[in-house]
């Protein structure tokens, strides 16, 4: 279904279809003397002549042998799993022990508590979705415990496969936890691995950094200038990214057309450099990663899957992030970690809780709220900044907050704008009332 929707998009759009495994072809070795791309199926191949290239081949569960310090792992099918396999499981098992902290860790956590699954969560609290508000953070976490999700923090002493076919988790000695933990299914999810091997990459002079991601700038542009790379493939790790960096990228290659067109319409020139947005796309944090310490153990592999959820490019946290946790969780714009201390005074915050308002306790979310962050600008308005949200239908509400942080709206024109009532949406207008009526500047 889904696939023939896309299928009949590429028929609207004029786009050519070409199914098989891709690799990349330099010039000087390609049969028409230009960067091409070879289409392999198992019978056949085509190579096709371009001008540019996009990469999206994704990534995959990362499987390491051994995992933090020497601890080794051994998959086995149906029993020490990857989140790939997870995908595939058809029995559900009693217990489930999940190695990470990264959004899929904690999302099938919270989907097996939900199903009534015994869940162990193995994961030290800070790696626990550390890009995440700490407030909404702490909200999820409260609600896992209450679903029964045992949290496991301390370190993992050893992983083996014991004889009646279940998974034996052994843990350094620490104050009130168990020291071995046997559960019927143990999924490991340690970060993902970009799929750039087999492109051949290094043929067209591609860079390939950590984790198999292919080296992009601020702009998704590789270190070869007719090759772009987007979404997972370049540390994306969120489907919301991958989607934006796919228009930014289309843009690119063929907005220029468009402004040639409207500037010989209107008979001005205007670069194409000031055409693309870079306040949006370009000023963000280039590469996260140079400051932090991510390198190759596993256990900071789980960190980076998380960081890498919200921070993975410089598309950064502009674009919204939603988690199909049990309840959701979403977020767009600033964190109020992210406010500089000397700044604290020129920010508001506001809340609204699901339990405040009548729709929201049908929802039965007695534990979510809504948080708006804004920021007073020279006329004392206060100018949405951020949006995170944790209950029933985070993820579709935080639409509605991406669109207030990317049209600057106030929490002046919010309070004044008519919301439906008995209606999620309204979670903004109660959050927006309480922001101003703790600001110094608010009339209201
Ligand atoms: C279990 C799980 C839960 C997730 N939860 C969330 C979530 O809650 N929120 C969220 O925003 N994101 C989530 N994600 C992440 C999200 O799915 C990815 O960020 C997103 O799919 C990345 O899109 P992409 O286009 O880069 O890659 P993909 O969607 O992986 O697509 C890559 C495609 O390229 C193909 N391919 C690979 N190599 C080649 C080749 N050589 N030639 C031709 N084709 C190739 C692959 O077969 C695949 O079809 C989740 C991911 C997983 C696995």
């Amino acid at each position: 279904m889904q696939c023939e929707e896309t299928f009949n998009k590429f028929v609207k759009y004029k786009v050519d279809l070409f199914i098989g495994s891709a690799e990349l072809i330099p010039k000087e070795e390609s049969m028409h003397g230009k960067l091409s791309v070879r289409v392999c199926r198992p019978t056949n191949c085509v190579e096709i002549p371009t001008d540019k290239i996009c990469i999206a081949t994704g990534s995959r569960a990362h499987r390491p042998n051994k995992i933090y310090k020497n601890i080794s792992i051994e998959f086995v099918p149906n029993v020490i799993i990857d989140s790939t396999e997870m995908s595939q499981i058809v029995d559900l098992p009693r217990t489930v022990g999940i190695i990470g902290g990264g959004v899929i860790a904690v999302e099938y956590a919270t989907v097996f508590a939900k199903l009534g699954v015994g869940v162990s969560l193995i994961c030290p609290k800070k790696n626990f979705l550390p890009f995440l508000e700490e407030d909404i953070k702490e909200a999820l976490r409260a609600r896992m415990s209450k679903e029964h999700v045992l949290f496991l923090e301390s370190e993992i002493s050893g992983i083996k496969l014991t004889n009646d076919r279940k998974a034996l988790i052994s843990f350094q000695k620490m104050a009130l936890h168990p020291q071995t933990l046997k559960v019927d299914l143990l999924m490991y999810s340690g970060g993902r691995d970009a799929n750039s091997e087999g492109l051949k990459c290094e043929a067209v002079n591609v860079e390939i950094g950590k984790f198999g991601r292919i080296e992009v700038d601020s702009r998704c542009r590789t270190t070869n200038p007719d090759i772009f790379a987007i979404g997972d493939v370049s540390g994306g790790g969120l489907a919301s990214i991958a989607a934006q960096q796919g228009r930014y990228v289309s843009d690119q290659l063929f907005l220029n057309r468009l402004v040639i067109k409207a500037n010989s319409m209107l008979n001005k020139s205007t670069p194409m450099e000031d055409v693309l947005d870079d306040d949006f796309f370009g000023s963000q944090n280039e590469n996260v990663f140079e400051s932090n310490e991510f390198e190759s153990t596993e256990y900071e592999s789980v960190e980076a899957e998380s960081k890498l959820a919200l921070f993975g490019t410089s598309f950064g946290a502009k674009v919204p992030l939603t988690l199909w946790t049990v309840p959701e969780v979403a977020g767009v714009g600033l964190s109020e970690g992210e406010i500089p201390y000397e700044s604290k005074g020129k920010y508001v915050i506001g809340y609204a809780y699901f339990k405040d308002l009548a729709r929201g306790r049908f929802s039965g979310e007695d534990g979510g709220f809504l948080k708006i962050i804004a920021s007073v600008d020279k006329i004392g308005q206060h100018v949405v900044k951020g949006v995170h949200v944790m209950g029933e239908a985070s993820n579709e509400l935080i639409q509605l907050g991406s669109v207030m942080v990317h049209s600057k709206a106030t929490l002046e024109q919010i309070v004044n704008t008519p919301f439906a009532a008995v209606t999620l949406s309204a979670l903004y207008h109660v959050a927006s009332d309480d922001a101003l009526s703790k600001s110094p500047l608010s009339l209201y």
